[in-house]
């Protein structure tokens, strides 16, 4: 028996939890204000802004847009993040990536004032996280964890394999999982007879960026596979990195696609964001 990990029916319940505390936080007078900065016209980056938008009004933190065209320079972009790092009302400040090609993303995240990174993107942030001593962490590896937790899956001594090792994704989660305990290998696109190392693995994150690239086959029995991709197949049908259909009733839990990690993600977002203006009393 496969059991599906629920992010929707969690994210849903941690949301509802955020609402309580946002009330607390505006009987003191705060309200939680998450910046957000879009530059360019990126159709996928617009969807996932909105979709961000329409969770934070849910749990009442409010949001503030500064959409860019994509002509706008690094250094306009970088100033006006030091202009809401020096703004008391703004808490959380989130750089939609990509950011358009010629600007150097790196710069610009290093702009943000680390105690404001709810994304946990900045150097600052990540180097804490792999001192065990983080405070803002990327949002989904963060909402993994999460969900994991809310399973009761253990993760003390057990055999982790990550797949992929990108800046938002896999390297932030090698830090989490090792702070968790667990025994860590990390895969890329250089790494040799991946289905050998995967199938040994007691947990297997999936964060490749490849529709349905990782087949049941790959995964023993027992394993926990958590599928972080999003992609559209040739239908168009949103679709993870895992095939489900020879995967879902093969292992012990499997995230869905949709409905698995993308509403953690959302969820961790609007928790860090609150969990900044809670700091600021
Ligand atoms: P990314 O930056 O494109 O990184 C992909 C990683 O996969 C790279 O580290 C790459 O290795 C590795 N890779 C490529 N081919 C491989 C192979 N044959 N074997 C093993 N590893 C291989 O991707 P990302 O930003 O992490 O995103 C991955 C997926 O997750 C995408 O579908 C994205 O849409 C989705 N995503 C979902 C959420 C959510 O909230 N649900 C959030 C973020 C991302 P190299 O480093 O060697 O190139």
């Amino acid at each position: 028996m496969t059991t599906k990990l629920d992010g929707k029916k969690l994210s849903n319940e941690i949301k509802e939890e955020l609402k309580t505390r946002v009330h607390r936080l505006q009987d003191k007078g705060i309200t939680p204000c998450l910046a957000v900065i879009l530059v360019g016209d990126d159709p996928a980056s617009q969807v996932y802004i909105r979709n961000k938008k329409r969770a934070a009004q849910k749990v009442g933190v409010k949001t503030l847009d500064n959409v860019l065209p994509a002509s706008t320079s690094e250094n306009e972009i970088i100033d006006l993040i030091y202009s809401l790092n020096n703004d008391p009302q703004v808490h959380g400040i989130l750089v939609q990536l990509p950011l358009p090609q010629g600007i150097n993303e790196d710069r610009v995240i290093q702009a943000i004032l680390p105690s404001k990174d709810v994304d946990g993107f900045h150097p600052q942030n990540i180097g804490k996280l792999f001192m065990n001593k983080g405070e803002l962490a990327p949002c989904t590896p963060n909402g993994i964890m999460h969900l994991l937790a809310n399973y009761d899956i253990q993760l003390d001594g057990k055999r982790v394999v990550i797949v992929g090792r990108s800046k938002i994704v896999g390297m932030p989660m090698i830090a989490m999982m090792l702070n968790a305990n667990a025994t860590v290998t990390v895969t890329h696109s250089h790494t040799h007879n991946l289905k050998e190392i995967t199938r040994e693995a007691d947990v297997v994150i999936v964060a490749v960026g490849k529709a349905e690239f990782l087949t049941g086959d790959y995964f023993k029995s027992n394993a926990v596979v958590i599928d972080v991709g999003m992609n559209r197949n040739e239908a168009g049908k949103l679709v993870g990195d895992v095939e489900a259909a020879s995967t879902a009733d093969k292992v012990a839990f499997i995230t869905p696609v949709p409905g698995g990690v993308g509403p953690m993600t959302i969820a961790m977002l609007l928790k860090q964001t609150i969990e900044i203006a809670e700091r600021s009393i």
